[in-house]
């Protein structure tokens, strides 16, 4: 650092400290500024709320008043203060308190709000010294399998900051979701070429350079405004902590030891940054739960899944590349080996039991790759890319027999990932026309990141017919529309990511009748 780098620093740091009256608060081992003074807005990565229950959700603020100077702020735990009210005027205060916002986790704030009515609207707000945040709306659930009759929610994926405007979000928002849910990728860790906007960090390995992408990343006003416009129910991919990666494989062949401390600082700065739970935090060896299930009263189960923590290595990997690729399964036959996971132990007997239990009107997998089977042979074999569920066949064809043989009702599949629209049926047996649909899914576009396969793909759908639409060439998110009845998905687009003011259009819209199986066109 230059001399002028920490004198800057120091004035910085002793303006934060002017006026506080150094009223200590002794907590635990650790001092609190009672009183801090910022020398700039703390809230300017926004609010959030997610993993909303019936009596309650998660809030989420993280103070940072400079985001390319993690000194900014004391290494010492701030009170943060938060409200929650009925009203947007923040006038009928209903719940109220105040917590530390610790430095070990970036001075981030996570409340777990409970008590709350179930299915209704709420208001929040943080205070920090005299810095107050804009006000946040959440909604609660409706009791699980209590009575719920409609829900619209969202459904983003895949947004790398450099490749375009999260505008999107702002679509998002004026169709008014009751909840997004987001399905990973939601920072990449390296910059691709050409940029629209610049990241300072090319490649992230360190929890400071993780930190310093999601703050960045928080900055989109689109993104800020989807955040606090309702909770968020969120599962993360790869590019959280790096492409392709599988349990402690990077696909750069990092020493596994290595690679598995750089993924434990991506997850925490992943906590650190969104609405999540305490659970979510890594335990004692390292490992982060976030698998859950969600009900939306009797009306729709959410079973979220982590398919990469636990999950074997790529397929067919070479000492100098263990990234993902299409693979011929008679040539790569590791794929096809029985043992092979996606889920581990631990999470596929979760969802073994889980899954299955009192299920509500549409059950629903949301997983952050594509379920549906997909052949990109050339040559007449059967080629998969090993990095998606086409390299696990096993672990999938667990979970396509769970569903035929415990019978589970309107079963949807929610994917992301592969940065293209594709509606399928997966039947039971995808070479015969003949065979039960077991489920219908839906693959979303992504927000900005790029895809340049449209002729390919194209090409590769008649041999895969269980695809009834495909399309790569729109950057976009899903629009679900579910009551009892019918479960409708629109392809919302945005036409240019590269500018701000891109235009939106339903590209497509599908529908799921209750008890009839198989995507209908609309
Ligand atoms: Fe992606
Ligand atoms: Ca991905």
């Amino acid at each position: 650092m230059t001399n002028l780098g920490s004198r800057r620093r120091f004035l910085r740091n002793a303006a934060l400290w002017a006026g506080t009256a150094l009223a200590a608060l002794k907590t635990g081992t650790r001092v609190a500024v009672a009183a801090p003074v910022f020398i700039n807005d703390p809230f300017q990565l926004g609010v959030a709320s997610g993993d909303p229950s019936a009596d309650g959700f998660v809030l989420w603020t993280r103070l940072a008043p400079d985001l390319f100077d993690p000194q900014a702020l004391p290494q010492e735990a701030i009170p943060v203060a938060w409200e929650i009210a009925s009203d947007r005027a923040m006038k009928k205060i209903v719940a109220h308190g105040q917590v530390l916002a610790h430095p070990e986790f970036a001075h981030s704030v996570h409340v777990d709000v409970t008590g709350l009515m179930p299915g209704r609207e709420y208001f929040y707000r943080f205070h920090a010294g005299a810095a107050v945040s804009r006000v946040g709306r959440a909604l609660t659930w409706p009791t699980p399998r209590g009575p719920a009759d409609r829900v619209r929610f969202a459904v983003a994926s895949c947004q790398a900051y450099d490749e375009g405007y999260f505008s999107a979000y702002r679509d998002m928002v004026a169709q008014d979701p009751a909840f997004i849910l987001h399905l990973g990728d939601y920072i990449y860790e390296t910059t691709r070429i050409p940029p629209v906007r610049r990241v300072p960090v090319a490649d992230a390995y360190t929890l400071e350079e993780y930190r310093l992408l999601h703050a960045i990343y928080k900055t989109d006003p689109d993104l800020q405004a989807a955040h606090a416009h309702c909770p968020w129910l969120y599962m993360w991919d790869d590019h959280e902590v790096a492409n392709d990666y599988a349990r402690d494989q990077s696909e750069r062949t990092q020493d596994p030891a290595v690679f598995v401390k750089r993924r434990i600082a991506a997850y925490q700065a992943v906590y650190e940054h969104m609405p999540l739970r305490i659970s979510a935090r890594a335990d004692a060896s390292g490992r982060s739960y976030m698998f859950q299930r969600s009900d939306y009263g009797d009306l729709a189960a959410f079973t979220l899944l982590d398919l990469r923590q636990f999950r074997d290595r790529v397929a067919c990997q070479t000492e100098t590349d263990h990234s993902g690729r299409v693979a011929d399964t008679t040539v790569c036959t590791e794929i096809t080996n029985p043992k092979r996971t996606v889920l581990g132990d631990t999470q596929e007997r979760w969802f073994g039991s889980n899954f299955v239990k009192n299920p509500a009107a549409w059950n629903v997998i949301a997983q952050t790759l594509m379920l549906s089977e997909f052949d990109q042979t050339t040559n007449g074999g059967y080629a998969v890319f090993t990095d998606s569920w086409g390299g696990y066949p096993a672990a999938r064809r667990k979970i396509i027999n769970l569903v035929r043989d415990r019978k589970v009702p309107n079963c949807i599949s929610l994917g992301g990932d592969i940065h293209s629209y594709f509606v399928s049926d997966i039947r039971d047996n995808d070479k015969d026309e003949r065979s039960p649909i077991l489920m219908s899914e839906f693959v979303g576009t992504s927000i900005t990141s790029e895809s340049t396969n449209y002729a390919l793909y194209t090409s590769f759908l008649p041999r895969n017919p269980q695809i009834k639409f495909f399309d790569d060439r729109k950057r976009g998110y899903m629009l679900c529309d579910v009551d009892r009845t019918v479960w409708k998905t629109a392809l919302r687009t945005v036409d240019d990511v590269r500018v701000r003011e891109g235009r939106f259009a339903t590209l497509r819209s599908f529908a799921v009748e209750n008890g009839k199986s198989g995507v209908q066109a609309t």
